[in-house]
């Protein structure tokens, strides 16, 4: 396996710290008797953008879902942490500690029935605590830098994909998460509207945002991906930069997968 050090190269890696910040040691996930991860181990250091590519059913969303405790892990010694502070089961801690992972989802789940702007604020408001007023100035900022401010008003339904998915991006990074999941945001984008999510996800890297993005947009992936984790079957197959993954891949699986999709 090519192990990538965090300070290996391209533009996006001088940003990278070795301040872990989301650390999963010896994870597994059963659905039932079904092993959806097996024996993950992964560390995403501050400032890094991790790709995580691999087939359908490999367990790239079962990935996310666990960092950000959608679901539970096996209770086998495995762990995960963010920022050093190990994932709790349940409890205060967690909704603390889950506050700090920001997700982003393939169907852009907003809130249908509270306008962009309230989409925005909800969060902030009733789980951090933030006052109205200032809760609205950060999503107006938010939504600016998303490019999205002209719509704050209306309803979900009267955005095009590409902007309720740049809602759903300002909508994660009000509650001012340290690290930002995101599970194939624009797989489920109309074409033209590809560019202008991705654009905001550029944006982001380069403010040095710590990001772990699922995706098989793999011009993305290498403009802006710090390192390439491929998944098989629940495992982490290959673990290594960009140009090294995509240039001469190790695992015979991996090959396959990039010539379908290359
Ligand atoms: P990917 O995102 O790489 O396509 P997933 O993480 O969604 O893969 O799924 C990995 C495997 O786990 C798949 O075989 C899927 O059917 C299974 N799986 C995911 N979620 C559940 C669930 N809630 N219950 C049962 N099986 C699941
Ligand atoms: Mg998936």
């Amino acid at each position: 396996m090519t192990q990538t050090t965090p300070e290996s190269d391209g533009p996006a890696a001088a940003a990278t710290s070795t301040r872990p910040l989301v650390e999963l040691r010896g994870v597994n996930k059963h659905f039932g008797t079904f092993q959806a991860l097996a024996d993950i181990d992964l560390t995403i250091p501050e400032g890094q953008v991790a790709i995580v590519i691999g087939p359908s059913g490999s367990g790239k969303s079962t990935l996310c879902r666990t960092i950000n405790r959608l679901e539970t892990i096996d209770d086998d010694g495995g762990l995960i942490s963010i920022d050093g502070e190990v994932l709790p089961r349940e409890g205060k801690a967690l909704a603390k500690l889950r506050a700090d992972v920001g997700m982003v989802f393939q169907s852009f789940n907003l809130f249908a029935h509270k306008s962009i702007l309230e989409n925005v604020t909800v969060g902030p408001i009733k789980v951090r605590g933030v006052k109205k007023a200032q809760a609205t100035e950060e999503a107006m900022t938010l939504l600016e830098r998303v490019g999205v401010a002209q719509q704050a008003k209306k309803m979900p339904a009267e955005l095009s994909g590409g902007q309720q998915q740049r809602v759903a991006i300002a909508r994660a990074l009000a509650m001012k998460p340290k690290v930002m999941l995101f599970d194939e945001p624009t797989s489920a984008l109309d074409p033209e509207m590809v560019q202008e999510v991705l654009d905001v996800m550029v944006q982001l890297a380069k403010e040095g945002m710590t990001m772990v993005v699922v995706t098989h947009e793999m011009g993305f992936a290498r403009q802006v991906g710090d390192r390439v984790v491929f998944m098989d079957e629940g495992r982490i197959l290959e673990d290594a930069d960009p140009d090294t993954f995509f240039t001469a891949p190790q695992h015979e699986r991996a090959k396959n997968f990039l010539g379908k999709i290359l």
